[in-house]
């Protein structure tokens, strides 16, 4: 039986869907979260050296430090619909995708649930071409704004609708999480998913805390590339993970921020997601284009809802539309259209796959370069952990007063919880950054 077989289809609204305002007491649990991020940006900004380097923020840089470049400027126009066009410009070294224009309707409101063939080719690109969840529309996906926004939206949805309040997420996590859920209604709880002492994944922790868990709770993954630590489980633990929250009844909630970033693979990246989704039960899933198309700005994301039946998504997508109309109305459409003209044509999503795989493959050779670097200098400690670990960040190890002398003495900017930017490295400022982490263990 489904777990939202009780949801009621909701009235449509007469403009574009007025919901009923709610206020609740909000308690937020700390995390590492944006203020201090700006706070290392701010730090790294003031600071004059030629050398410094700001490894705090996870956007992807290029070895002349311009952001992603998502595809080759070789591709100068192409048709997006009868109302406009799109063309690639170049500026101060960025590739933009420009939307020209012409015609006033490129400009008008999306329905509440964003550009229907952006939903439906992001529900493909991480169900799978032949998913039989989609194939049966049991999935309901709507636009949001980026991966917060979907974050968001769906822990509303729950905290509404689902008879189960809390939420489990990682230890430690994106620091966006507790607030996230927190204001969204939910009560969080965390469970156990890194180790320090072997700088990978806790993974008897993690069952024995899900175990505990109690039956119908959600549960927060990292779809791939988990933030910040750069560990994810293997296939088969993925396996056993699901059997355990299948067997207790626990929601997945898959939090894809990376998709292709961790192994240059989309299908590869999506193997943990598809299992859950092949084994029939419910999940959601907040996507985001963020990072693995560099369109960081534009919020471009997507929730989706895997549901037992058609009619019980399609209650589902009615009150999703409850709790969009009065948080943002209708989600923003130049992205979405970004995304869904190269996810629907075969050139274009050929070319972005080979940019995605040369990104993978250039963080998975940063992480090399560094790890011979402190073998060269003959660093002390085991760092077998920079190869293992995965996607953008990497979890150093390095302590509070260790990123303190990086700082202070190096000029290298980055969390106080030691995660740096694998992405923001370049083969030039690796020898830089070994250096300082030799000075600061030693
Ligand atoms: N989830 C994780 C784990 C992230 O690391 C991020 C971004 O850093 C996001 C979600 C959402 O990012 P955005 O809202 O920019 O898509």
């Amino acid at each position: 039986n489904s777990v939202f077989s009780h949801v009621v289809k909701a009235p449509e609204d007469p403009i574009l869907g007025v919901g009923s305002l709610c206020v609740r007491q909000i308690k937020v649990v700390s995390g590492l979260d944006h203020e201090m991020l700006s706070q290392v940006t701010v730090a790294y900004n003031k600071d004059p050296s030629p050398v410094k380097l700001n490894l705090g923020v996870g956007a992807y840089r290029i070895e002349v430090s311009f952001s992603f470049l998502f595809y080759r400027p070789s591709v100068l126009e192409m048709p997006y619909s009868r109302y406009c066009s799109y063309r690639i410009s170049c500026c101060n070294g960025l590739s933009y995708l420009c939307l020209i224009s012409g015609r006033s309707r490129v400009k008008e409101y999306l329905p509440i649930t964003g550009l229907a063939e952006f939903n439906k080719l992001s529900a493909k690109l991480m169900f799978g071409e032949d998913s039989p969840a989609i194939r049966e529309n049991r999935v309901t996906t709507v636009q949001c704004l980026s991966g917060t926004g979907s974050l968001r939206v769906g822990g509303e949805f729950l905290a509404k609708h689902y008879h189960e309040r809390t939420i489990y997420i990682p230890q430690p996590t994106w620091g966006n999480h507790p607030k996230i859920f927190t204001l969204a209604g939910l009560s969080v709880k965390t469970y156990r998913y890194y180790d320090p002492a072997t700088r990978g994944l806790h993974f008897h922790g993690l069952l024995e805390d899900l175990g505990s868990a109690p039956s119908g709770a959600i549960v927060l993954l990292h779809a791939c590339a988990h933030n910040p630590t750069g560990v994810d489980p293997t296939i088969q633990q993925w396996q056993k993970i699901r059997q355990l929250m299948r067997s207790k009844g626990l929601l997945p909630f898959f939090d894809s921020a990376y998709q292709g970033f961790a192994s240059g693979s989309l299908d590869t990246d999506a193997k943990p997601v598809r299992m859950f989704v092949a084994d029939g039960g419910e999940c959601l899933l907040a996507q985001s284009y963020a990072k693995n198309m560099g369109l960081y700005g534009e919020r471009v994301g997507a929730l989706s809802i895997v549901c037992k039946t058609a009619d019980v998504a399609s209650k589902v997508e009615s009150q999703l539309k409850l709790v969009i109309r009065p948080m943002f109305s209708n989600p923003p459409i130049h992205g979405a259209s970004i995304v869904a003209t190269i996810l629907r044509d075969r050139n274009l999503f050929g070319e972005w796959t080979v940019e995605l795989k040369a990104m993978a493959d250039r963080i998975i050779s940063m992480r090399q370069k560094l790890f011979d670097a402190l073998r060269a200098r003959g660093t002390p400690g085991d760092w077998s952990h920079i190869i293992k670990q995965i996607g953008m960040f990497t979890f150093t190890g390095l302590n509070k007063e260790q990123v303190t002398i990086m700082t202070k003495e190096y000029h290298i900017y980055m969390t106080s919880d030691g995660r740096i930017s694998m992405a923001g490295l370049s083969s030039k400022t690796i020898p830089h950054l070994a250096d300082a982490m030799h000075a600061a263990v030693t």
